[in-house]
């Protein structure tokens, strides 16, 4: 099936698997997220994801690594890609992966490495990461963001700010990615039903506008059917992502493929990334 070509509601082959109708919308042949030993908290060199999608016969992989503002370490990355054998048939790309930070649309990375992102000396991608909240003020843990609302902030207003974030942050960079988005709602006592159309229009819009593909993340199981149809159906590009922080994960789909029950959910350590 080519990418962006729906099961439709319920139109798996199980016909009942509610994650398998993401399936339709994204190739499992690649895999637009996978971190090697430059992330601190990965354990496969790029070597051993390489020869895993190799393995798996993946027709492309995004190589990512997490970054701060205060990480040195990006030219090291792309030399240590950029340097690894050719495979046939296998596209290797690169990304790093960033926080959000505010609803200003601020991204935890270098300023050097995000003037650089979609260049031909800099990663291909920043991927945007909601590992915490960007609020009005900077980043809010998911503990902080409950009490926030225990106290009677708008169950609205984080979608809001998480929204908000997204669409100016995407405005500043070059290409960028959506890495496992509305990850947090679950974590602060939200679901993605607390998603507008509003929001997903408005998503759509700035990701047709400045180049930007959403993730369907296998590791956070997000997002789900709903969110999906409605950013294809106007035209995103949406890809298939592990998140895989172990060669062993490159590329293995249960849940995206609708054969695992549930969520699988992701590391805990993400959240004070
Ligand atoms: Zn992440
Ligand atoms: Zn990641």
């Amino acid at each position: 099936m080519s990418p962006g070509t729906p099961h439709g509601p319920g139109g798996g082959p199980d016909g009942g698997s509610v994650a398998g109708s993401v399936a339709g919308y994204v190739v499992p042949t690649d895999d637009h997220h996978v971190h090697s030993t430059f992330s601190d908290d990965a354990r496969s060199t790029p070597e051993e994801n390489l020869a895993a999608a190799r393995e798996r016969g993946l027709r492309s992989i995004r190589m990512v690594d997490h970054v701060r503002t205060s990480t040195t370490y990006v030219p090291d990355f792309l030399a240590a890609v950029a340097a690894l054998p050719p495979v046939d048939g296998l596209e290797v790309v690169t990304g790093v992966e960033a926080k959000l930070l505010d609803t200003a649309g601020a991204v935890d990375a270098p300023a050097e490495v995000l003037a650089r992102v979609g260049g031909p000396d800099g990663p291909g991608r920043v991927l945007l990461a909601d590992h915490q909240l960007p609020g009005p003020d900077g980043p809010l843990s998911p503990r902080a963001v409950r009490e926030l609302l225990d106290g009677g902030l708008a169950r609205s207003a984080p979608v809001e700010m998480l929204v908000a974030s997204y669409l100016r942050a995407v405005e500043g960079c070059g290409p960028a990615q959506l890495a496992h988005p509305f990850s947090i709602l679950p974590k602060i006592g939200l679901t993605e039903d607390d998603v507008g159309e509003d929001h997903l229009a408005a998503l759509a819009d700035a990701a047709l506008a400045h180049d930007v593909v959403v993730e369907v993340n296998e590791k956070w199981c997000c997002p789900g059917p709903r969110i999906v149809a409605a950013l294809a159906d106007r035209g995103v590009r949406l890809v298939a992502s592990s998140d895989a922080h172990h060669a062993d994960d490159v590329g293995r789909y249960a849940w995206l493929r609708g054969t695992a029950g549930g969520r699988s959910g992701g590391l805990a350590g993400e959240e004070a990334r």
